[in-house]
């Protein structure tokens, strides 16, 4: 399959959206631009279109995936009931990277939900995928827009690099804002659950609702046999080809601990402002608060691939600072776990 792509903003007129809009309308799949990271999108009430997405990102069938829609309005159709809890959220949150779960209508097809019960929806804020959504006007499944397992792409050319001859259609809107996927909050328990960190963080939730929990498969592996709430937390992901290690302490120590075991292929990431004393190459992954480390994880990720990296030595974020959950998860993740202590 050729893959086109194409540059587009919230400026352009309706005639540049008519193409991907389309291609989704006649049950083909578009790469889009969200605040998050990209998405693979598909009509979500088309069950075959939405099979192509699977097969396109070698997505497990037993993933479900986000419904996106372009206002609060649209929601209703797509669940069961919207509990107040949902319109309270969505008036703080929405547009923006907050997916809620809810019991799903019979009008969403079984392979958007992998088959359960509930149906995750979200309502992005980047205007080029809610201008997408109202041209197409449709509800747009979508998960992220790479290959199964590497990391998210955050910029148009990651998923060129994925899903080039896989895809009609890639839609570049430079550069994703946040840089990690949105929250995924259970609204269909008892007390709210967070199955996935995101970047609207879980104070921000507990704020709005009170009580909120958080998933065990956040921050620790799935013991064996454990059923996942969320069943992309059961999954490898985020992973370049670099083995990452995640090293926790302080700067001099992590020097001192990565000078020691470098060898062939060894790089590190760090914080701006540091890199002094390293005997190996080196990235910049932020600030050390949240938003500039989300921003930049996924790209570093992918670049030390490029660069031949086999190994890389990672500072560990502050771990007893709940706004930094969803980068340890991704990270958690990208490293299989593996984390020193120096
Ligand atoms: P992605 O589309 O790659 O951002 O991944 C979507 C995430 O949302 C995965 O971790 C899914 O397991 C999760 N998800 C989607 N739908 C549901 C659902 N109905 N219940 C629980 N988790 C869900
Ligand atoms: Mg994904």
């Amino acid at each position: 399959m050729k893959t086109d792509v194409q540059k587009l903003t919230a400026a352009d007129g309706p005639e540049q959206y008519a193409r991907a809009a389309a291609l989704l309308r006649a049950g083909e799949v578009v790469a889009m631009p969200t605040e998050t990271v990209y998405g693979l999108a598909a009509n979500a009430y088309d069950g075959a279109a939405v099979k192509k997405i699977f097969e396109a990102k070698g997505r497990p069938q037993d993933n479900p995936l986000i419904v996106h829609i372009a206002s609060f309005d649209e929601l209703a159709p797509l669940t069961a009931g919207v509990p107040a809890a949902a319109e309270r959220l969505a008036a703080r949150f929405w547009p923006g990277p907050l997916t809620m779960v809810l019991p799903k209508s019979d009008k969403i097809p079984d392979v958007v939900t992998a088959g359960l019960s509930t149906v995750a929806v979200r309502c992005p804020s980047h205007p080029v995928a809610n201008r997408l959504i109202r041209e197409a006007g449709v509800p747009l499944a979508a998960p992220s827009a790479n290959l199964s397992g590497k990391p998210s792409p955050t910029r148009a050319e990651h998923v060129i690099r994925d899903m080039n001859g896989r895809v009609p259609l890639i839609l570049d809107g430079g550069p994703c804002e946040e840089g990690v996927e949105s929250t995924v909050l259970l609204l269909a328990s008892d007390v709210p659950r967070v199955l996935r960190p995101g970047n609207v963080t879980v104070d921000q939730l507990r704020g709005v609702l009170g009580r909120v929990d958080v998933d065990d498969a956040v921050l620790h592996p799935l013991a064996n046999g454990a059923e996942a709430a969320s069943p992309g937390m059961k999954y490898k992901h985020y992973s370049p080809d670099a083995e990452i290690i995640i090293v926790r302490g302080d700067y001099r120590d992590f020097v001192a601990y990565v000078n020691a075991a470098a060898c062939d292929g060894t790089w590190a990431m760090v914080f701006e402002g540091e890199g002094e004393g390293l005997a190996v190459p080196y990235m910049i992954w932020g600030n050390d608060d949240y938003r500039s480390m989300s921003r930049r994880l996924f790209d570093d990720l992918r670049s030390l691939d490029e660069k031949g990296a086999r190994r890389c030595f990672v500072r560990c974020p502050e771990t007893d600072n709940s706004d930094n959950l969803a980068v340890l998860n991704r990270l958690l993740r990208a490293a299989a776990f593996r984390v020193v202590d120096v």
